[in-house]
């Protein structure tokens, strides 16, 4: 990267580009389990749910651009490799081996509530050393915490309708 935009950051890049590696592998990882989840969902609700988790996987992607942008802005390398994704992920990976609405909201509110953790432990250590990583982990937390809330909004209504249902 140019060397003065290299200059103002008052942390360790190297240390920074692992972290942001971290959270790279972690959105390639969240976009297959809502992309695959999102055409496999089954049960009560399941076009209101998998249109849901189509958008996140859009926005998961999106996050993964961003992050790979600043990798390289960095003057780092996003991890090349898929194999890769499962050494560096914070986060991991649930596979929709069970399709059933509910287990697909319950893992995906995990994964969520993790990458809320790991991009508030990224802003807590950028804060005033990397506005410009700041700004952006700022932006995709926003969107991580929006992600929680769809999803939990949508278990409860499931849990609602399973609740009248049975009556
Ligand atoms: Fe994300
Ligand atoms: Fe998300
Ligand atoms: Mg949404």
């Amino acid at each position: 990267m140019g060397s003065k935009g290299r200059e103002i950051i008052g942390m360790d890049v190297d240390e920074l580009l692992g972290l942001l590696n971290r959270a790279y592998s972690d959105e390639w990882l969240a976009y297959y389990q809502y992309w695959l989840g999102a055409k496999l969902v089954k049960g009560p609700m399941k076009d209101a749910v998998g249109a849901e988790l189509l958008q996140h996987a859009t926005e998961e992607l999106a996050h993964a651009d961003l992050v790979a942008m600043r990798i390289i802005q960095l003057g780092g390398m996003p991890v090349t490799k898929p194999e890769e994704w499962y050494k560096h992920t914070n986060c991991g990976y649930d596979a929709p081996d069970d399709p059933y609405v509910k287990v697909l909201l319950e893992q995906n509110i995990k994964g969520e509530q993790c990458a809320i953790g790991v991009y508030k432990r990224l802003l807590d250590i950028t804060k005033d050393k990397d506005p410009v990583t700041y700004n952006m982990v700022l932006t995709i937390l926003e969107q991580e915490i929006e992600h929680e809330e769809d999803l939990q909004s949508l278990l409860e209504d499931y849990e609602l309708l399973v609740t009248a249902i049975k009556g």
